[in-house]
């Protein structure tokens, strides 16, 4: 047994705690990773309050290192091991496979019977801790060491990655795109503004959709100036509902996880319109939905469709994706992360900051 420096939680009752944590030494380990940086996200948030019923302990534990979101350096690594080498920055996975047939194709993030395992959030521990052992095909190479800085926000990213993916199939079904065959002048809308709304938020904009980000107050200047960086629009819907919902909405993309609010945007969706459901949020009260909601969706043609996670082809898509932005954006990409923090600060998983874009422990300051 060792001691290694970690944060842990106890899934899914809640809490946190920042201290040495005893694990077993591996028989044997084709890599050893040393943490760099852990980003922390709504999930372990939402797993410190206790409000995520799916987490749970690795089996045999009362507590689990938590962390899913990670940048990490290898100190060893046997040789030819997908031609990563000591020194390299990867990016781990975070979900690993169980036996059913989508996880034995490596799309473990459509997996069947639910019996894969997450890093940090279901039946197996995380990053959050000063060193780990890892499988190359869990492990996706940083190939641009100029991107060290924005590489932590790969894992969130591959999420919204395969979230479009799925867009993609869905809009199949029908024209979605404008007479010019792309979606300019085509509304996206993200509820919420955290790090993931941004992604998603980045990501229509790629795609051309005229992109409004809402929340139910105003943001602080750091987010506006993000928001104006990607050409983007902003509106508190308490204040400006009708702004945001004129010309009704082609795409809504929900962060917040919170069904009230969905179902006041579902409502405005344009005929064949899609909404993908990402946010979760367990403790959400819940809201009433009328016949006339479900006869809107169904006469309008209306998608919703829930997605989760990204498969390793998206780990790779989003390390692209962070090259391009990095470069069309410049150093401002480097204000994706709002704040960078000791491990010891764990009253960050209680306290957001209200500028918080994506906060990021360094392990160096442990
Ligand atoms: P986050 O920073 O907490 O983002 C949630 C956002 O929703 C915040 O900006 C929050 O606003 C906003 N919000 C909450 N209630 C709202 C409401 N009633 N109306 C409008 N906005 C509201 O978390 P994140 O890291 O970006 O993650 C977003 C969500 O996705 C979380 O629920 C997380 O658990 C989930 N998630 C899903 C997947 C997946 O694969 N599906 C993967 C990762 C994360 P304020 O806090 O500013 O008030």
């Amino acid at each position: 047994m060792s001691k290694v420096k970690a944060i842990t939680t106890d899934a899914p009752t809640g809490g946190v705690v920042f201290g040495d944590f005893e694990l077993p030494d591996p028989e044997h380990y084709s890599a050893k990773l040393k943490t760099i940086y852990s980003g922390i996200c709504g999930t372990d948030r939402g797993m410190v309050a206790g409000s995520l019923s799916f987490a749970y302990n690795p089996e045999g534990y009362r507590q689990m290192v938590l962390g899913h979101e990670g940048l990490a350096q290898v100190l060893e690594i046997e040789k030819n091991n997908f031609g990563i080498k000591p020194g390299d920055y990867v990016v781990p996975i975070v979900r690993r496979p169980g036996k059913c047939v989508n996880c034995r194709m490596g799309r473990m993030d459509n997996c069947t019977d639910g019996n894969k395992h997450e890093a940090g959030v279901t039946g197996m521990h995380g990053f959050m801790r000063g060193y780990f052992y890892d499988t190359p095909e869990n492990l996706v190479k940083v190939q641009d060491k100029g991107m060290f800085d924005v590489a932590v926000l790969a894992e969130p990213l591959k999420n919204v990655e395969k979230a479009f993916e799925v867009f993609d199939k869905v809009s199949e079904r029908s024209i979605f795109f404008n007479d010019y065959g792309t979606y300019e002048d085509k509304k996206a809308v993200v509820i919420g503004t955290g790090s993931e709304a941004f992604l998603f938020s980045f990501f229509a904009k790629d795609y051309g959709f005229d992109t409004v980000l809402t929340n139910r107050h105003p943001i602080p200047d750091l987010k506006k100036g993000m928001v104006d960086m990607i050409g983007a629009e902003f509106y508190d819907y308490t204040m400006d509902m009708d702004k945001i919902a004129e010309g009704g909405i082609d795409l809504l993309i929900d962060t917040s996880g919170h069904p009230g609010t969905i179902f006041k945007f579902a409502r405005k969706l344009n005929n064949n319109g899609i909404a993908i459901l990402f946010g979760t949020n367990g403790k959400a009260p819940p809201t009433g939905v009328d016949g006339s909601d479900i006869d809107y969706i169904i006469e309008k043609n209306i998608t919703l469709l829930g997605s989760v996670d990204g498969a390793r082809n998206h780990y790779f898509m989003a390390l692209e994706h962070l090259r391009k932005w990095r470069y069309v954006y410049g150093d401002r990409m480097k204000e994706f992360i709002t704040k960078k923090i000791s491990p010891s600060d764990i009253d960050i998983f209680t306290n957001k900051p209200e500028n918080e874009i994506k906060t990021v422990i360094d392990w160096s300051r442990v």
